[in-house]
């Protein structure tokens, strides 16, 4: 992809903006882009410098997530609102074409990485409470503050917010750039004394890495989830290339697959309420770590049936009225409002599910499908706004965090037992 119309190939120590903006190593990369560490020389901060690739179609969704984010990084008091903010972008010439970039405030690892960090075995309670409290802060902005539908929201797409300094985190992937780059490509003052000090690192990091065989798994994961033992989990939603208004929507066919809506899959229109479902879906996973729906295409059924079957053995028949509702619900239902092809549904409530497979005290696994349910409404005028669940006794769940502490052994798991201070 490192072609005309692609990504920009960057290394490390190249300057950005006109200086401003110096590469340090790559955090990520996308469908639409590459992600990059950057120091910002005029605030003396990291900063994450999303580069475009360059075709017009990249242009245009840079285009518009750029108006997304510069909406909702516009106003008093944003930091606390729990969604990523803009901070600059710019145009960069380079050999493959014009590229779109976005220079955003640095966060940490994804939701997914945590849940991956915790060997998916699902994070204590607490800690869940902490980060849906944070999310849905960032929904009540987007949704009552600017009209606006995230429509993508997965684990993917929210970052913890750091609580690493990026001098110090360890050198992950790329290592030797940093040793290669050539000398004086950085303005002096204060980022070459930064400069040093990732030289330095790196060649911690290099030592560490050659001085170990292929498995580098365990440790590193582990010393993450130490990281997070005992903080405040706080994170931001981010990814807001597919995010659109209310009262302008671009795409009938929303959502990442596991976080779709029924009402998506119907093709019975859409609104906010989506956010809520997908918001849900994750708790759900946060806390037992297995996603809540995982469809799959059978014989005689396709995927968006075997996913509404899936719902209705969790939360009950959907009523008719919804089922018939949407473009495509002749597709799948008969007018009584019964799948077509999937005829026999093995009913499992979440509160059982929870007790069952998941091991949760009666109480825990009650309290949490309270909380969950009404989000999973098939009505989706009924589900709670995110400003209602803000509301919600299972947030303010502080005072039983006792009980908590007992769920997480209950589980079995908890990052406690991968502490290893
Ligand atoms: P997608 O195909 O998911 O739409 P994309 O090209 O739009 O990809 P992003 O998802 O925005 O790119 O970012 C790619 C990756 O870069 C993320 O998954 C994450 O690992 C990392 N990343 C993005 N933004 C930040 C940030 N602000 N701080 C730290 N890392 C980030
Ligand atoms: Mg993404
Ligand atoms: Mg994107």
């Amino acid at each position: 992809s490192y072609r005309k119309g692609g990504y920009h190939a960057v290394r490390i120590g190249d300057q950005f903006a006109g200086g401003r903006y110096i590469a340090q190593r790559k955090l990520g990369w996308g469908q639409f882009s590459t992600v990059w560490l950057a120091y910002d020389t005029s605030t003396s901060a990291y900063v994450a410098l999303k580069i475009q690739k360059s075709a017009a179609q990249f242009v245009q969704a840079a285009l518009h997530e750029i108006d997304v984010l510069a909406s909702i990084s516009d106003g008093v008091d944003v930091n606390s609102k729990c969604v990523v903010q803009l901070i600059d972008h710019f145009k960069h010439a380079g050999p493959n074409g014009q590229h779109l970039c976005m220079v955003i405030e640095f966060l940490g690892d994804s939701l997914l990485r945590l849940i991956k960090y915790n060997r998916y075995k699902g994070l204590p309670l607490n800690k869940v409470r902490e980060i849906c409290h944070c999310i849905l802060i960032g929904l009540d902005y987007l949704h009552r503050e600017h009209g606006i539908i995230h429509t993508d929201l997965k684990p993917e797409n929210v970052l913890l917010i750091s609580t690493i300094d990026p001098a110090k985190d360890p050198v992950k992937s790329e290592v030797s750039p940093i040793l290669e780059r050539p000398e004086g490509s950085i303005n002096g003052g204060v980022t070459s004394l930064i400069e040093k000090k990732l030289k330095r690192r790196a060649r911690r990091a290099v030592a560490k890495i050659s001085g170990r065989t292929a498995s580098i798994g365990g440790t590193e994961d582990q010393k993450s989830v130490r990281n997070l033992d005992g903080i405040d989990v706080r994170c931001k939603v981010v990814d807001f290339g597919n995010a659109c208004w209310a009262d302008k929507q671009f795409a009938e066919e929303i959502q990442t697959r596991q976080y779709r809506a029924p009402e998506v899959i119907l093709q019975a229109g859409y609104s906010f309420s989506v956010d809520m479902w997908s918001f849900a879906c994750i708790a759900f996973e946060l806390a037992t770590g297995d996603m809540l729906f995982t469809p799959k295409v059978g014989q005689g059924f396709s995927e968006d049936e075997d996913h509404l079957a899936l719902m209705m053995e969790l939360l009950g028949k959907m009523p008719r009225k919804v089922a018939t509702a949407g473009a495509k619900s002749k597709d799948f239902f008969d007018r009584h409002g019964d799948l077509k092809r999937i005829r026999r549904l093995k009913f499992w409530p979440l509160s059982k599910l929870l007790v069952d497979r998941y091991k949760f005290s009666q109480s825990d696994a009650h309290e949490f499908s309270e909380f969950l349910l009404p989000l999973l409404d098939f009505v989706p005028e009924k589900r709670p706004t995110a400003q209602q669940c803000l509301q919600h006794p299972w947030l303010r769940g502080t005072e039983s965090n006792e009980k908590n502490e007992s769920s997480v052994e209950n589980v079995g798991v908890g990052m406690s037992n991968l502490k290893i201070k």
